[in-house]
């Protein structure tokens, strides 16, 4: 009964751009022709887009994106004020879907997330699904250092008992349900890829192939990337805190066992020079703390931020074609 009802439902992709003018206009060509024949297979209804989020672009993409969204109401569009981030772009993007999609699918505007397998998330999707993960075959297309970073970084979140998929990175499909439950998640400290799986349901995973990309450069900057791995595990974990109190449990043991030691040795008259025990050991110490305050602070900067409760993005214009009263209704809504 309810893949009856799943079968033709309407489709948003959102589509997060940043600085991807060179780009743009194929993706554009390309998404609308594979919605065109999803559409012409009965798979989706023809009232589903494809919804582009400029995050704060400072080339062309959000005049391209309004060129676009002119000459066909196929195509809608969001823009922000700034540049808030790829999380805060696809959340946006699936928070103003929500209100007319029965599903979302969130995938990157270089194409580099092969497109053919939309028709595999439907299909999950119509048998019941509520979640489907894309996740990537290999990372052949990557360059050296990347390959490296992600180990590293879905290895730190597995040691510190965070629930993310690896190699998932934000290609997914959320139907309305989920979407109206992340609605409700309020965080200013934004990780989707560890948040949406903590929120169950049904789901499945799609393997795809990922591409290299065909126009324009990666816009994970080192920095970006850092900022992401940092958010990731504080967001979703507080090991890391547990791991300094035990540290600091280790030391200070270490330090008693010493302080003993050192008065065996004041009583038996023994005097050792140990300049470079004692620089070695302070030094150490001096570290220690240091980077311990470094991760409590990073905690307290985050509490400090969800406290503030600031919106997540600014959306300054949104482009809806049906209506632009109903856009503005969207505009006010949207605001997370
Ligand atoms: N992106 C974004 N805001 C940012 C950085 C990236 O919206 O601050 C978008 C970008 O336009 C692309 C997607 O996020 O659609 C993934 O970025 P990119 O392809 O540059 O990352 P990579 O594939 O190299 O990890
Ligand atoms: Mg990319």
């Amino acid at each position: 009964m309810e893949e009856q009802q799943r079968r033709g439902n309407t489709l948003y992709l959102v589509v997060p751009c940043y600085n991807e003018e060179d780009i743009l206009y194929h993706t554009a060509q390309v998404m609308q022709d594979k919605l065109d024949r999803l559409i012409e297979e009965n798979k989706i209804s023809i009232k589903s887009k494809v919804m582009f989020v400029n995050d704060g672009s400072s080339d062309s993409t959000w005049k391209i994106i309004e060129g676009l969204c002119k000459q066909n109401s196929f195509f809608s569009g969001i823009s922000f004020s700034r540049n808030y981030g790829h999380q805060s772009a696809i959340l946006a993007g699936m928070m103003a879907a929500r209100m007319h999609a029965d599903m979302v699918i969130t995938i990157d505007a270089d194409l580099q997330q092969d497109i053919e397998v939309l028709d595999e998330f439907i299909s999950c999707y119509q048998s019941g699904c509520e979640i489907v993960y894309g996740v990537r075959n290999d990372r052949d297309t990557d360059g050296f250092f990347k390959k490296i970073s992600a180990n590293v970084f879905y290895g730190l979140m597995h040691l510190l008992g965070c629930k993310v998929m690896s190699n998932h990175a934000d290609y997914r499909l959320l139907s309305k349900r989920a979407l109206d439950a992340l609605a409700e998640h309020k965080e200013v400290n934004l990780f989707l890829r560890g948040l949406i799986p903590t929120m169950g349901f049904q789901s499945d995973v799609v393997y795809f192939d990922v591409k290299k990309r065909e126009a324009g450069q990666s816009k994970y900057t080192l920095k970006k990337m850092v900022a992401l791995a940092v958010d990731g595990i504080t967001s979703m974990s507080t090991r890391p805190i547990q791991i300094i109190t035990i540290l600091g449990f280790l030391v200070s043991l270490f330090s008693f066992i010493m302080i003993i030691y050192c008065i065996i040795d004041w009583f038996s008259g023994r005097n050792v020079p140990g300049y470079t025990t004692s620089l070695v050991v302070s030094l150490l110490m001096g570290g220690l703390t240091i980077f311990s305050l470094g991760i409590v602070g990073e905690y307290v900067g985050k509490i400090y931020l969800e406290t503030k409760a600031r919106p997540r993005y600014i959306v300054e214009f949104f482009i809806w074609k049906e209506s632009s009263e109903q856009a503005e209704a969207i505009k006010e809504e949207i605001k997370y």
